[in-house]
């Protein structure tokens, strides 16, 4: 592990004093120290040194990025509001509201840190802090990388079980974030620290790999160093020149996700060249290429096409002497510097033009394309979406995206791998998803489950009043076209719902006029509540969708509803006395045909309708009346023999077999989980049984469960659906 030497105050002066010059912008920064040495006095680390070592080296690391004397100053005083019991207003008092806010954000996200809980949703909820935080100021996470990376370069001091915590934080959240900001200096720091603390063993064995044959890379990469300067020179090419070694943890991860040996990986024997022009590095390229053989395929040119994170270069691979490959980066300072700090480098201070954190915050939304997004998923879903979900989200969209697509007119969009033109349009706007009926990539029309890849061109075709399917759902691969599609589902299904409940009313309104009755005076609020118990509903909407589903007689409410009210005359009486003698009968099916007494009925196997859906009868030639679902596609198609039946009065203890399919990304534990979901909504499972696609690690689960009625299956498939991993839960039926 490398060794650290501590700066003082004066290194962050001198430091600073390399781009700002205001005298009231250095007073600023050594005021802050100042404040941040006294009270901070009398604290210490675990390592046993004064607390204030820990916060001059925050403000170093922050001078060094070249940020503004604001940041640098809230650099020194981040913890003083935590540990020193410094308010807000106070420290706005002493310096300005600018630093205090900063203080203070930088401190809401640490408060939940450090406690070590394992609930995974109390973890998320600390991470989606640290993200809204950031959304709203970058500042804020730059400040935070920093504290991060300074309290890892000191974590030999804590005990071993939260090394591995903290560090296994760091890769997670921290190392990406500083890769999406494109600071790529402290991306690789973390990575490496991490690396080390989470797997030592790794570490010492890819660093023993590097170490030999160093002297021999180290001889080869110098000699190309020779060669290329003098070509460059000889055409008056004004350049540095100097090669650059991978960090441990990429080579680590090139040779276990990309299964590579040591030697298979070939930018190991890497060189870079900062020019001074964009055409100069073309220029390089030509004179390049034209000496060494290039590599086909190996040519990137991110300087047309920037990365995501504004990272900008041109990448070749070409094959030099004795038959050594190298990897050539040619870029500007000001492309290189962007590579090594991104935004900070984009976004650096300058003095004499006055400070705009907002304007600063759009301008880095407006720039880093995914930055936008994840403000918008920060905003958007901070409230109504769980803490794990948000970070699932985030952690699919935003962090695993790695396919680069474009619109016609050049915006680069990211997507996770696997993304489709539908993830494309939910991406470019919410209406675009929902009317999307085609896509044309690279000119050439395509269905909407094509998978896109880096470098596509993508044009969507919409049409007004289309909408999302179902099946989209197994389709895409964002979390925010997921989301976007259930909503338009549920709220499609709600409108249904509506239609019904109006069927509903007019069946039983149309019931009370045909017996005589003013629906009016009898469809009041008041009556209707007195019979919702003889109908086992609790409100209004569930009996009138009962009526048009027919789980609920027309006939029999108008009964209840009028009996209420008018006074029996004596043949009334009579006549409820002797059903009332009529021991209740519940058939034998739990269907009935009203006027058809004897009819042998029974479910259909292939749709399995479950009690209080809508149905429809089907009279078979010798097996009675077949019961199916009313939209299962064997019935939908037949014009005749089709025959209203109706949910009979619910026996409570009467259960219906039902058949669902889930389709879920393969992992640990699936079926567990699965099972759990099922358990959890009260629902015995009768079968199960699951298959698994090795190459797209798709798992189809098929299983059989047993349920009471169409209420608590719904529930049962939308507890399914948020297990994790799980794309779709559909009922199956075998049309
Ligand atoms: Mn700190």
């Amino acid at each position: 592990m490398a060794e650290y030497k501590n700066p003082g105050i004066d290194d962050v002066l001198a430091e600073a004093r390399t781009y700002i010059h205001s005298p009231e912008s250095l007073a600023l920064i050594e005021q802050a120290a100042n404040y941040a040495s006294e009270h901070h006095a009398g604290q210490f680390r675990r390592s046993g040194e004064p607390y204030v070592i820990h916060l001059i080296n925050v403000a170093y690391i922050l001078a060094t990025l070249k940020v503004g004397p604001a940041t640098i100053a809230a650099g020194f005083l981040h913890d003083v509001i935590e540990d020193c019991g410094i308010s807000h207003d106070e420290l706005a008092a002493d310096f300005n509201t600018e630093i205090a806010d900063l203080v203070e954000a930088v401190t809401k996200i640490g408060t939940l840190e450090y406690k070590g809980k394992d609930d995974p949703e109390y973890q998320a909820a600390n991470h989606r802090k640290i993200f809204i935080a950031m959304a709203r100021d970058v500042r804020v996470i730059l400040i935070k990388l920093v504290d991060r990376l300074h309290n890892m370069r000191t974590l030999q001091y804590q005990p071993e079980k939260s090394q591995k915590r903290i560090a296994a934080e760091t890769l997670d959240i921290y190392a990406p974030i500083a890769h999406r900001l494109g600071i790529s200096a402290i991306k690789n720091e973390l990575e490496d620290l991490s690396f080390y603390y989470l797997n030592r063993e790794e570490y010492y064995r890819i660093a023993k790999l590097v170490e030999t044959k160093k002297a021999e890379r180290d001889e080869a990469v110098n000699s190309m160093i020779r060669d290329i300067s003098a070509m460059l020179e000889e055409n008056h090419i004004r350049f540095r020149i100097f090669g650059r070694s991978k960090h441990l943890y990429s080579i680590y991860r090139k040779m276990t996700t990309k299964h590579k040996r040591f030697d298979e990986i070939l930018d190991l024997l890497a060189i870079r060249i900062v020019t001074q022009s964009e055409l100069n590095c073309y220029e390089t390229l030509g004179y390049i290429h034209a000496k060494y053989r290039p590599i086909p395929g190996r040519l990137k040119d991110y300087i047309a096409v920037p990365k995501t994170n504004m990272y900008q270069s041109l990448h070749t691979t070409i094959i030099g002497d004795g038959g050594k490959i190298f990897e050539v980066q040619i870029r500007t300072e000001e492309m290189d510097a962007i590579a090594e700090r991104g935004v900070a480098a984009h976004w650096r201070y300058k003095e004499g033009t006055k400070y705009d954190a907002k304007a600063e915050q759009k301008e880095i939304e407006d720039k880093l394309g995914w930055f936008k997004n994840f403000a918008l998923y920060s905003e958007d879903e901070s409230e109504n979406t769980s803490a794990s979900e948000y970070m699932e989200t985030l952690q699919r969209d935003v962090f695993e995206a790695n396919v680069y697509v474009m619109t016609p007119k050049g915006r680069v969009i990211d997507l996770p791998n696997g993304a489709t033109p539908i993830d494309f349009a939910y991406r470019i706007h919410t209406e675009v998803g929902h009317t999307a009926v085609g896509a044309i990539v690279n000119d050439a029309m395509v269905p909407l489950n094509t998978e896109l890849h880096t470098g596509d061109v993508v044009q969507i075709k919409t049409l007004k009043g289309t909408g999302p399917s179902e099946d989209w759902l197994k389709i895409v691969k964002t979390n925010q076209a997921r989301n976007k599609i259930r909503n338009f589902l549920l709220k499609k299904e709600s409108e249904k719902r509506a239609e019904k409940i109006e069927e509903g009313e007019k069946i039983l309104s149309d019931e009370l006029r045909r017996r005589g009755f003013d629906p009016k005076e009898y469809m009041e609020k008041k009556k209707l509540e007195n019979i919702y118990r003889e109908f086992r509903v609790s409100n209004y909407t569930d009996l009138m969708y009962g009526i048009a589903v027919r789980s609920i007689h027309p006939t029999a409410v108008c009964e209840k509803l009028t009996n209420h009210k008018s006074r029996m005359n004596e043949d009334e009486a009579l006549t409820r006395v002797l059903n009332r003698e009529a021991p209740k009968r519940i058939s034998k099916s739990g269907l009935i045909i009203p006027g058809i007494e004897s009819m042998k009925m029974s479910i259909a196997h292939c749709c399995l309708p479950v009690y209080n859906e809508p149905i429809v009868g089907y009279i078979t030639k010798t097996e009675g009346v077949k019961v199916h679902r009313a939209d299962c596609p064997n019935i939908v198609r037949l014009k005749s023999r089709k025959i209203d039946v109706y949910w009979d009065d619910p026996d409570d203890e009467r259960l219906y077999d039902s058949d669902l399919i889930v389709i879920a990304h393969d992992r640990n534990f699936l079926l567990t989980d699965i099972v759990t979901a099922v358990s959890q909504s009260r629902a015995p499972m009768e079968t199960i049984h699951a298959s698994v696609d090795h190459e797209t690690l798709t798992t189809t689960v098929k299983m059989t469960i047993r349920i009471h009625n169409i209420e608590q299956l719904n529930t049962v498939i939308a507890n399914v659906r948020k297990v994790e991993s799980v794309h779709t839960v559909e009922r199956s039926s075998n049309g």
